[in-house]
């Protein structure tokens, strides 16, 4: 029998919520007992699959390439699942909000760089950095900054086999 799917990926996040999944230890190798891994920032799939039975997403949509990527997902996605407060909430790249995207750019990048990169090559930002939900329909949460690893051990393995595990059980906000 085939096994379930899995893909991961990384939008405006900083990482960390990928980091708790690889410290899941030698968990991981239950989970992908369980699982077939086909498309992630660690390892070396170019092309988002189609139909993905699961899919954990890190980071808030924050630029035009963000929304494009969260909507080809969700095409190709059974259960979407936002993961980590960024994805959930919008967190820490939704602090620029308050300040509009112009302001933002000036301070972030200074006139050299702003200069250098004059016909392109700095991401085109949407107003607001947003989360998922805002985006695309998204079918599971899992909060968290980042999500412990024993909770996307736990939780992921109540998804593969059906349930629809409580995820406060093991994580919370700003956790
Ligand atoms: S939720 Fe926290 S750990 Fe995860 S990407 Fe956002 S800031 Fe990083």
């Amino acid at each position: 029998m085939n096994k379930p799917t899995l893909a991961t990926l990384w939008l405006d996040g900083c990482s960390g919520c990928h980091m708790s999944f690889l410290d899941t230890d030698e968990n991981i190798l239950e989970i992908l007992n369980i699982i077939d891994l086909v498309y992630s920032p660690i390892i070396d799939i170019k092309e988002f699959p189609q139909n993905v039975d699961f899919t954990l997403v890190e980071g808030a949509v924050n630029t035009v390439e963000d929304a494009q990527k969260i909507e080809e997902v969700r095409r190709k996605t059974k259960t979407l699942i936002a993961f980590g407060d960024c994805a959930v909430t919008g967190n820490v790249p939704s602090l620029r909000n308050p300040f509009g995207k112009e302001d933002t750019i000036k301070v972030a990048y200074s006139d050299e760089i702003m200069n250098f990169f004059k016909d392109g090559g700095l991401p085109e930002h949407l107003p607001k950095a947003i989360p998922l939900n805002k985006v695309v329909e998204v079918d599971y949460f899992i909060p968290g900054c980042p999500p412990p690893a024993n909770a996307i051990y736990n939780i992921l393995k109540g998804l593969i086999s059906g349930s629809v595990p409580v995820a406060t059980e093991w994580t919370r906000f700003g956790r």
